[in-house]
């Protein structure tokens, strides 16, 4: 044994936005007071939020959007260990691993002062009736891939497109927090709908300049009443009134997609829309091993309060999708995250005073979605969650802002400075006219 075996050792379930983002906040508060491991099934940061930007701008996602985690862990002196996680025993702090490098691997298990859950979810596009044969999505290298090759390389033949979500099951984990006064963590139909609405703009863009047809031959649909309604209603409103101006199709209130056919979509309301291509947002689900431990919530989500600790197991945090806070479940709220687990980490360990550490999640919607054409969306919102700042802003600076976070995460391995997002806001809120 070591020196530093002797240290609290945390175990972080998750090396992607949300698990990265914890090891690198703990370094960063806690020092080297602590042991830090990370696990995940592959050894690499997939950088989802720009996949919809390369399929549609014609390159493959799989050459540009992962980061190594290996050497970025290494730098910061946290072990990293590539492994599929198979259950957690919150009651003995311990975790059950397969290293999953090889097939055939002994099954270890690993014990715990502290644990981060960042393990995201499950995008159940196996739930879908269909969709394997018909559908299409941007959400993963595979998904993008082919949804490329069918946008550039002569799959699709010019016909209807239709683009929305799958119903979300959201647990009963946030119910109760008030992350802003008299706010709430809302309940919504869909979990993350900024992707959609960023899809739907730049198939738009791409079929004006394939010159194969205008918005009228897209459809947007929605489980719900108002598509990406986290955003807040006047965003929304915005957003709905230009779509219209521009022609895009919508439909709301589908309540579910009841089967994906080859002419098209049924929804689980009756209706039905016809389309050669189907760019799906599938439900968000918790991995089947999370559903029914103490930490859980009714679906499977890790309960927290405000400041991601689970109220009955102190020594359990969680951050990004898998927390029941998060919704939507984006990146950006896990962002906020990462910082308050790391936060409060170092204040177990008397690195920080509870003035210091005690900031409780008030959650804000940040959102830049690629409209084509070198533009995109950007919104800064918190109204659902009972703040009151909304803001949308269009146009080629949010497009840069969002390909510039990328590069600067990648070149700064995953530690986006400080004053990145006070940047954002000033070159976007104030340089932008309404
Ligand atoms: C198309 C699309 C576009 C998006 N655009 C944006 C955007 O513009 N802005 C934004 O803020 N958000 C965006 N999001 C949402 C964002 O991608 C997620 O919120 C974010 O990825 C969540 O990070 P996470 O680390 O919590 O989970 P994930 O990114 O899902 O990472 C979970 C990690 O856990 C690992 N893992 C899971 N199960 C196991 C297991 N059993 N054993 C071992 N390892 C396991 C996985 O390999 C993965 O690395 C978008 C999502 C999609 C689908």
């Amino acid at each position: 044994m070591n020196a530093t075996d002797k240290k609290p050792h945390v175990v972080i379930l998750g090396g992607n936005f949300a698990g990265l983002g914890s090891a690198q906040k703990i370094r960063q508060y806690a020092g080297d007071a602590i042991q830090i491991t990370v696990i995940d099934r592959k050894d690499y940061l997939l950088f989802v939020p720009n996949i919809p930007a390369d399929v549609f701008e014609n390159r493959n996602p799989a050459m540009h959007q992962r980061m190594e985690l290996r050497d970025v862990l290494a730098h910061d002196q946290i072990n990293f260990i590539q492994a599929e996680v198979n259950a957690i025993d919150v009651d003995s702090e311990m975790v059950h691993i397969t290293p999953n490098e090889r097939p055939g691997a002994a099954a270890v298990t690993l014990s715990y002062d502290y644990l981060v859950v960042a393990l995201g979810n499950r995008l159940a596009f196996e739930d879908i009736e269909g969709f394997a044969e018909f559908g299409d999505s941007v959400s993963d290298l595979y998904l993008g891939e082919q949804l490329r090759q069918k946008l550039h390389f002569g799959g699709y033949k010019g016909g209807p497109i239709a683009i929305g979500s799958a119903r979300f099951h959201q647990g009963d984990g946030a119910k109760g927090l008030e992350p802003y006064p008299s706010g709430s963590i809302p309940d919504a139909l869909a979990a993350c709908e900024g992707p959609p609405v960023e899809v739907m703009m730049a198939a738009a863009h791409y079929l004006a300049e394939t010159k194969q047809g205008d918005p009228s031959k897209i459809t947007v649909f929605t489980p719900a009443e108002l598509i990406a309604e986290d955003a807040g209603e006047t965003v929304v409103k915005q957003l709905l009134d230009l779509a219209t101006q521009m022609g895009f199709n919508y439909l709301n209130n589908t309540q579910d997609i009841k089967r994906i056919t080859q002419d098209g979509i049924e929804f689980a309301d009756g209706r039905s829309v016809e389309a050669e291509l189907k760019i799906i947002f599938p439900d968000w689900k918790a991995h089947e091993f999370m559903r029914g431990l103490p930490i859980s919530d009714s679906e499977g989500f890790v309960v927290t309060d405000l400041l991601m600790r689970n109220p009955k197991y102190k020594n359990v945090f969680a951050a990004g999708d898998a927390a029941a806070v998060t919704m939507p479940k984006l990146g950006a709220i896990g962002h906020q995250e990462c910082e308050i687990v790391g936060l409060q980490i170092a204040k177990d360990l008397g690195r920080l005073s509870p003035e210091q550490a005690d900031k409780p999640l008030q959650p804000v919607v940040y959102c830049i979605g690629d409209m084509g054409g070198g533009k995109a969306f950007y919104i800064r919102s918190n109204t659902w969650f009972g703040g009151d700042e909304a803001v949308l802003k269009m146009g080629h600076v949010p497009y840069m802002l969002k390909m510039q976070y990328r590069t600067l995460f990648m070149h700064n391995k995953g530690k986006v400075p400080s004053w990145g997002l006070d940047f954002a806001e000033m070159a976007v809120e104030h340089h932008i006219p309404k």
